[in-house]
Formats: C-alpha cells, sequence, structure tokens
C-alpha cells in the first residue's frame, strides 16, 4: 500500500515536470538566438536529466520495496513538489515573458505615431525637455528644427487624403535615414516634423536641414493611379539653437516657429535659421 503512495506520486511529479517543459519550450522558441536562449535550452535539458531520477528513484524503491521506509516517502513526496514547483515556474516564465512583451509593446505604441512610424508629440515634449536640461548642464550645443510640407493642402485635394498619407510617410522614412541615430524624429503637428538634434551647432543643424531640404525636392514620394504620376514635394525648415539668449525648451521651439514662418514667407523650399 504504502509502495502504491510512492509511486503516485512520483508519477504525477514526473508528469508536472514533463508539462513544465511545454511553456519553457513555447520561450526558447520566441527568444532571439543569444544568451539567454542558450541557458534556457540548458534549464530544458536538466528539467529532461531530472526527469531521469525519477525513473532511477521508481525503479530503486520498486527493488528494496519489501524494506521501505519513511525516508522513501519523503523521497517521492520531494520528486512530486519538484515537479509541481518546476511546472509552476516554467508557466509562470512564460507568462512573465507575455507580459512583458505587451508592455514593450504598449511602451512602443505610447510614443510613436501610428501613420509616419515616427515619435509622436508627447515624446517630443518630454525629450526636448531632457536633451535642454543635459545640454545646459554639460555646456553642449543643442539645435531644433521644424519641418513643414510646403503647400501641402493642394497634394491632399489634387490626389486626395489617403496619397497625402503616402506622402507623409515616405517622408518620415526620407528624413529618418539621414539623421543620426542620437537625433530626435517626431511628428509634430499634421505634417509638420520636429528634428531634435543634440550635441549640434546651428551651423551643423543648417547644413543637415539643407541636405533634407535638397534630398525632399529630388525625391519622388508617391506615385499616384495607373498612369503612375510622380508626386514630388518640398519643405520649408526653420531651425534654432540653444544660445546665451535661447535658454529654455519654450524659446527655442518658438524661435524655430518663428524661423519656419519666415522661410514660407520668403518662399518656401527653404532653410531658415534663427538670429538668436
Ligand atoms: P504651407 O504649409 O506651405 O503654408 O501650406 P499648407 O497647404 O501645407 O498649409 P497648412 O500647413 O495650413 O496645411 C496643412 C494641411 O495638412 C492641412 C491638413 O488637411 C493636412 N494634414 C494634416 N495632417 C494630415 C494627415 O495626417 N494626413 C493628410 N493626408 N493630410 C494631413
Ligand atoms: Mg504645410
Ligand atoms: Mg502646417
Amino acid at each position: 500500500m504504502i509502495m502504491i503512495g510512492e509511486l503516485v506520486f512520483l508519477i504525477i511529479g514526473a508528469l508536472f515536470l514533463v508539462r513544465a517543459l511545454s511553456p519553457i519550450k513555447r520561450l526558447i522558441s520566441e527568444l532571439p538566438d543569444g544568451t539567454l536562449k542558450r541557458r534556457w535550452r540548458l534549464l530544458s535539458n536538466l528539467t529532461l536529466f531530472f526527469l531521469l531520477f525519477y525513473f532511477v528513484f521508481g525503479y530503486n524503491l520498486w527493488l528494496l520495496r519489501e524494506s521501505i521506509t519513511v525516508l522513501s516517502m519523503l523521497g517521492s513526496l520531494m520528486l512530486l513538489l519538484g515537479g509541481i514547483a518546476s511546472y509552476v515556474m516554467g508557466q509562470l516564465a512564460l507568462q512573465t515573458a507575455n507580459d512583458v512583451k505587451d508592455m514593450a509593446i504598449l511602451q512602443h505604441e505610447s510614443i510613436t505615431d501610428a501613420l509616419t512610424g515616427l515619435k509622436n508629440r508627447r515624446y517630443f515634449d518630454q525629450r526636448m525637455s531632457e536633451e535642454v536640461a543635459l545640454s545646459l548642464r554639460h555646456k553642449l550645443p543643442l539645435s531644433l528644427m521644424l519641418l513643414d510640407v510646403d503647400h501641402f493642402k493642394k497634394i491632399n485635394d489634387t490626389y486626395g487624403h489617403q496619397i497625402g498619407d503616402e506622402v507623409l510617410s515616405s517622408l518620415a522614412k526620407l528624413i529618418s535615414g539621414m539623421v543620426r541615430d542620437s537625433d530626435i524624429v517626431a511628428r509634430y503637428g499634421g505634417e509638420e516634423i520636429a528634428i531634435i538634434t543634440p550635441r549640434t551647432s546651428k551651423e551643423e543643424a543648417a547644413l543637415l536641414a539643407e541636405r533634407l531640404r535638397d534630398l525632399i525636392e529630388k525625391t519622388t514620394v508617391a506615385m499616384v493611379g495607373t498612369t503612375q504620376e510622380v508626386v514630388q514635394v518640398t519643405v520649408s525648415l526653420g531651425i534654432c539653437s540653444l544660445s546665451p539668449v535661447i535658454t529654455d525648451k519654450d524659446a527655442l521651439i518658438e524661435e524655430s516657429d518663428q524661423a519656419l514662418y519666415l522661410a514660407k514667407k520668403y518662399g518656401r523650399n527653404r532653410v531658415v535659421v534663427s538670429n538668436w
């Protein structure tokens, strides 16, 4: 009778241990190649090795069935609990990994503009404050560019809103491909894009802005209809940098906006750098 209880413990424990392998295998399949994946694989192999001991222990129990002691009962119970604990840990690990993944997706979505894939206005505001504070503290240059598509209403009116959207995402890709990884490109408003360039002087920012303006002017940003008519746009840019006069985030935005206004006023398709 005692022997049956111990065998039942061992069988149930072994079943739990086998079930613990499936969330571990799922985790391994979802992980990218690397140290973490290798460690989970090692744990999976260790679990299989551990499973072997259930059979070894069970076989020895059977051989010693005439002289079974309280220790045999404790041993089987421990193996049952070990199996259950492994199963619970496997399930929890998978659930935690999925929750962390969902959190990362939510976090990414909360700072990303859905149409263009650029950072959104909320992220821009937050990063502007941080970058301005950092640049002031370490006395580093910081520039801001505001870019606005010229006569964008006409694009929408001529080709439709959907092509307008296509133009915006095409521009977003073009700009993201030209700036440094440390620059922050955000959709500031409808067809306005802001580019924060840390550790960049006004002169360097002006050069980059001119390169962007030139590239955009020369690039086909969409094709329309059966004739595949080419859509090209131009952009205007306003630039301002931190200086003895421009010492905070609001002034930097206001002056870049003013420079952008002047770029529009002077005929569009141009870069204007703030005097301050
Ligand atoms: P300019 O800037 O050169 O003065 O002229 P504009 O025609 O671009 O003028 P404005 O900035 O006032 O107009 C922006 C237009 O952009 C108006 C709005 O319908 C359009 N727009 C804003 N957001 C979107 C969007 O997400 N998709 C599309 N297709 N159009 C948008
Ligand atoms: Mg515009
Ligand atoms: Mg605009």
